[in-house]
């Protein structure tokens, strides 16, 4: 394994304090504290490598507070890596200061959430309190569970998909299945295989895949992050592309070569399922509708916006399903699911949220699209059941069964 324990040196140089990042930083907007900065907590993690400040409640309270959402990052002029700072921080924290609550956060990202039938079981339980109608009784940090709803899976029987497959296939696609898409979201997984098998791909979901590992890497959990990215690596090897259609995880997988031995191959043919569909419509590969059925909103998640540098694939999916895009938000920022902070910072979790359901709902249309689940889930959550929130890749795969 690589070591990742805390930022290198040539990281930590790369600052030179600008504060351009400064007015991108959801914490900083919201505090306009120096400490809840981006700078602010580069110049600490300075401070700790060079032995002058010690890790202590404060600063762990400071790396606590980000997001991670890399909107600094995507603003920086000096291209300082932060979220791969970040996630070295954490982790070097949680060797020098272990406390409980951590460990525990790290049990549950690094271990509990690759057992699929202890998140089954924890799906069955949110159904249950759902159809009791007992959510509010939930303390307030488990309420981001009211975003959940089941999905039905759309039937594939009206495009015809396999009429459409060419007899040579356009090449072959591992498909990330990921922590809790399978459970939560098997619609996307629907929708995606649904629409690159059409375009001529072969689509397989590799047996000895993992979870990705982000959770873990943002938690600090290093040596299970980098253990899923081993194991992964090798489940995706001799695959064309790897297809993740959630946004953290393909801005994670294409960071594996970070984080395991032979993990740049992974990073090179890795895509997010928006840029990867984009480009088949805009090649031709996959068809364009001329239909006007009206305006959606977009929503960016911040693994595809400044993670990726990915914002016109959604929108151009959008407008090949029939649709015209509407803006919600110039800035970008962060809705506040990020992981578990929801968990952990419950206030600066609502308020983002608060501001994104507001945004959307200023901006008219009814459905919302977004291309990664934990961002699905707290506007579910903040909009409440009167907006349909999908994933971009259901929106087309929809227009093209109708
Ligand atoms: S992280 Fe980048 S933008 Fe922010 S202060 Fe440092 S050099 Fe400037
Ligand atoms: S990752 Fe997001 S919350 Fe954290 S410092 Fe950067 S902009 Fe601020």
């Amino acid at each position: 394994m690589k070591p990742l324990l805390g930022p290198t040196q040539t990281q930590l140089d790369a600052c030179v304090t600008c504060g351009l990042c400064l007015p991108h930083c959801p914490t900083f907007r919201l505090t306009g504290d120096e400490t809840a900065s981006p700078r602010g907590r580069l110049t600490a993690m300075g401070a700790v490598a060079d032995g002058v400040v010690e890790p202590d409640g404060t600063y762990a309270a400071m790396l606590s507070y980000c997001l991670q959402c890399r909107a600094c990052e995507a603003a920086c002029p000096s291209l300082v890596p932060f979220g791969q700072m970040m996630e070295g921080a954490r982790a070097h924290l949680a060797t020098v200061r272990p406390t409980t609550t951590g460990r525990i956060r790290r049990l549950l990202v690094g271990r509990l959430l690759n057992m699929k039938w202890l998140l089954a079981l924890v799906t069955s339980f949110v159904g249950l309190i759902q159809k009791l109608g007992v959510m509010r009784l939930l303390p307030r940090r488990m309420r981001l569970a009211r975003g959940l709803r089941r999905q039905r899976v759309f039937p594939h029987s009206a495009v015809g998909v396999h009429d459409l497959t060419p007899a040579v296939p356009a090449g072959s696609v591992a498909l990330l299945a990921g922590c809790v898409m399978d459970q939560w979201f098997p619609a996307v997984h629907d929708a995606t295989r649904g629409v690159l098998q059409m375009a001529g791909y072969e689509v397989d979901s590799p047996e000895n895949q993992q979870c990705c590992g982000a959770l873990a890497a943002h938690e600090g959990a290093e040596i299970d992050a980098a253990r899923m990215a081993v194991r992964n690596t090798g489940a995706f090897a001799g695959y064309d592309f790897i297809v993740s259609d959630a946004a953290g995880c393909s801005a994670h997988l294409k960071d594996y070569g970070h984080w395991a031995d032979g993990g740049n191959s992974v990073a090179e043919r890795t895509r997010d399922v928006t840029e990867f569909v984009a480009e088949l419509i805009a090649s031709g590969q996959l068809p364009a509708s001329k239909a006007n059925r009206g305006q959606v909103a977009i929503h960016d998640p911040c693994h595809l916006r400044h993670a990726q540098g990915i914002i016109d694939a959604p929108r151009a999916i959008v407008r090949a399903a029939g649709y015209v895009p509407v803006e919600i938000d110039p800035d970008g920022l962060c809705c506040g699911a990020a992981g578990l902070y929801l968990v952990y910072e419950p206030d600066t979790a609502e308020w983002l949220g608060d501001r994104k359901a507001e945004q959307i709902r200023q901006a008219g249309p009814r459905t919302v699209v977004s291309a990664n689940p934990g961002c699905e889930i707290q506007l579910r959550a903040h909009l409440g059941g009167s907006y349909r929130v999908i994933h971009p890749i259901e929106l087309y795969w929809e227009s093209l069964n109708r």
